[in-house]
Order: structure tokens, then C-alpha cells, then sequence
């Protein structure tokens, strides 16, 4: 049935005093809207429960990206248009600026916010892959008091979270710790735009010695010294895959039998589903293509980061 703009109260207020004291006196009945990609694709479908909502679109303390010495603050409220044109983001965590650029269309990366995509909760969301693999922290912020939760412990299962329901994500904070690493991301969708992801993955490397696969001159070869790897639409929520992490880490790289034994872990760490957009056999022997493909890579010079149709 279509939703009747009159059943809905919306308020906008400018600070973020006010939203956060406005969730404290009536906690879960205020729904929060930022870019509204996700609340209004619910509301013309007719199947919005709240019916106060309070727009956290214009705050400029969750619109800012701030630079320190040892790690960045994303705003919950910044685009993927603000994540792909941030320099830094670019240059020291090119999975999120990747993840931004195939999020979308140019109009949902104008509106659509890092906070949204964490909050809305989709197992196939683009962001979410990259935030493990850099182990993110969220910056939580109510009238109780601020308090900060490693994005790994924050979603604990299907659309359920470590957020009360007066709270709001103010930050994701990003530890500026990865050059020398190879960053590595893949999307497999239906196409190579407006697709939701079938499998996606970001992953992070780096060989022995803190070199990157580059510093070896051109040759193959490396012990690999730190990894991490991290794969969406392959269960309810997103996931580290840290047996595969444990497998690979302390041997060397470029060998076929160590990128079978990473692929093989990889299909049993997951629990993909039959779906609309694909089914779980295909997801497992992506997901385990990809995984390999990561690991045969991490020796290779001039790895690409790219995405598949
Ligand atoms: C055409 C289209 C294509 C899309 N393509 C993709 C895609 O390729 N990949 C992908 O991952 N997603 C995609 N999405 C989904 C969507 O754009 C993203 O999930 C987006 O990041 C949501 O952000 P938003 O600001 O619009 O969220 P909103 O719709 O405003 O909010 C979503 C949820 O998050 C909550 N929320 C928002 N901000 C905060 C905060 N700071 N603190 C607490 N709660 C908050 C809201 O209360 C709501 O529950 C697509 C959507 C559309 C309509």
C-alpha cells in the first residue's frame, strides 16, 4: 500500500545537540534520515514503520572529514561522492574510495552516507568489506555520553546492532597504518553499475620486511607478514575471514597449493544463500576465485584493484 505523507512528522533541526536530545526523549519512536536512499526506498514501498522522523542531513559536525597525525574521522554523514573526492581517502584507503565509486549511480553517491550504509545493514552492502579489513572504530554519540565500538563487534547478526535506539554514529575513525600494504578489492555484480553485489571482497596485505610486493624489484616472492581479508553477500552480515588470515600468514607467496588451501577455507567460513540476484553454489566458487586471485596477487608487482561484470 502507498505511505500517506500526512501519517508522517519530520523535523530538521540544525545541531546535533538537538537531534541526540530529541532520541533521548522518545527513545525508537524518532527514525533518523540522512541521505534517505534506504528510508525512502521503504517509504514508497509502503513499508516505513516509523512515522517520526528526524533528518540528520544538514549537521555539520557528521559531515566533515578530519585529517590527524595517526588516523581520520569520517562523519557518519558524508557522501560517497565526499569519500571518492577525499585525497587521503584515496591515496592511504583506496578500498573505501573504490567502494564509494561502485556504490550507486553519480546521484545515489551525491545522497547515500557511510553512517546510512552501516546502519541500513545489508549483507551486500559495498562499505562495509572495507571497514573490516582496515578494522574501523565507530564513534557512537548519544545525550549519555560518546563511546567508541570497533566496527567488528558492531554488527552481531541479520540487521541487528550494538546501537541503542537514543544513539547515532557521529564517526568512523580509519588508523592511518597501511602504506606498504597491497590493497585489493573486488565486486561482482550483474553489471558494472547500479548493481547490488552478488560477492565482494577487500583485502589487505603486506610482505615481510614491511615491502610491498612492488619493492622486490619486479620479482615474485615474499613472505607474507600481516593480511586481512574481508567478504560481503556471502552471509548475514559481513565477515572477516581470519582462518583464511591464519592459513596464508608467515608463508610465501606465489604458491598454487597455498592459494587452494586459502580457497578451500574461504567456502567454508561462508553461508551464502539462494537468491534473486544469485545462487549460493556460484557465490562459494566466486568468493573462492577471488580469495586465491588475492593471494597469488599479494607477490606480483602492479597488483590491480578492479571490479567484474
Ligand atoms: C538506486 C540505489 C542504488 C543503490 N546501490 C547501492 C550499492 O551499489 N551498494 C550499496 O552498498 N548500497 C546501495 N544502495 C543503498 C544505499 O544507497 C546505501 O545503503 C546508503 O549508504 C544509505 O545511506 P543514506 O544516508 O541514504 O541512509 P538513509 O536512507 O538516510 O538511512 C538508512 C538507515 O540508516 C540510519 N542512519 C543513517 N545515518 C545514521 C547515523 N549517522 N546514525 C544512526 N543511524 C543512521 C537511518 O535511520 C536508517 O535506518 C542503493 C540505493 C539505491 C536507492
Amino acid at each position: 500500500m502507498r505511505s500517506n505523507p500526512a501519517d508522517y512528522s519530520l523535523l530538521a533541526p540544525d545541531k546535533l545537540d538537538a537531534v541526540v536530545s530529541l532520541l533521548a526523549q522518545e527513545p525508537g519512536q524518532w527514525l533518523p534520515i540522512a541521505g534517505g536512499t534506504d528510508v525512502m526506498v521503504q517509504y514508497a514501498a509502503g513499508k516505513l514503520a516509523a512515522r517520526k522522523l528526524v533528518s540528520i542531513w544538514n549537521l555539520p559536525e557528521l559531515r566533515a572529514i578530519e585529517t590527524l597525525p595517526e588516523e581520520i574521522r569520517i562523519g557518519a554523514g558524508c557522501t560517497y561522492t565526499q569519500l571518492r573526492e577525499h585525497q587521503i581517502i584515496a591515496r592511504e584507503f583506496p578500498l573505501l574510495a573504490s567502494a564509494a565509486r561502485w556504490t550507486g549511480g553519480i546521484a545515489n553517491q551525491n545522497r547515500g552516507t557511510l553512517g546510512g550504509n552501516i546502519v541500513n545493514a545489508s549483507p551486500a552492502a559495498d562499505s562495509l568489506p572495507a571497514l573490516l579489513a582496515y578494522e574501523a572504530e565507530l564513534i557512537l554519540v548519544s545525550v549519555r555520553a560518546e563511546r567508541r565500538v570497533p566496527y567488528l563487534d558492531f554488527h552481531t547478526g541479520y540487521k541487528k546492532m550494538n546501537l541503542a535506539p537514543d544513539e547515532l554514529i557521529r564517526a568512523i575513525c580509519l588508523r592511518r597504518e597501511f602504506s606498504g600494504y597491497l590493497h585489493y578489492s573486488r565486486k561482482v555484480g550483474a553489471r558494472n553499475a547500479q548493481a547490488i553485489s552478488k560477492v565482494c571482497l577487500a583485502a589487505l596485505g603486506r610482505l615481510r620486511d614491511g615491502r610491498s610486493a612492488g619493492e622486490f624489484g619486479g620479482q615474485i616472492g615474499g613472505t607474507i607478514e600481516d593480511v586481512r581479508i574481508a567478504v560481503g553477500s556471502v552471509a548475514p552480515i559481513p565477515l572477516r575471514l581470519t582462518e583464511v588470515e591464519q592459513i596464508v600468514s608467515g608463508k610465501s607467496v606465489g604458491s598454487r597449493e597455498l592459494a587452494q588451501q586459502a580457497r578451500k577455507s574461504a567456502a567454508s567460513a561462508i553461508q551464502p544463500i539462494d537468491d534473486i540476484r544469485s545462487t549460493a553454489r556460484y557465490r562459494s566458487a566466486v568468493l573462492g576465485n577471488l580469495v586465491a586471485e588475492f593471494i597469488e596477487k599479494l607477490g606480483i608487482p602492479e597488483s590491480p584493484s578492479g571490479k567484474t561484470a
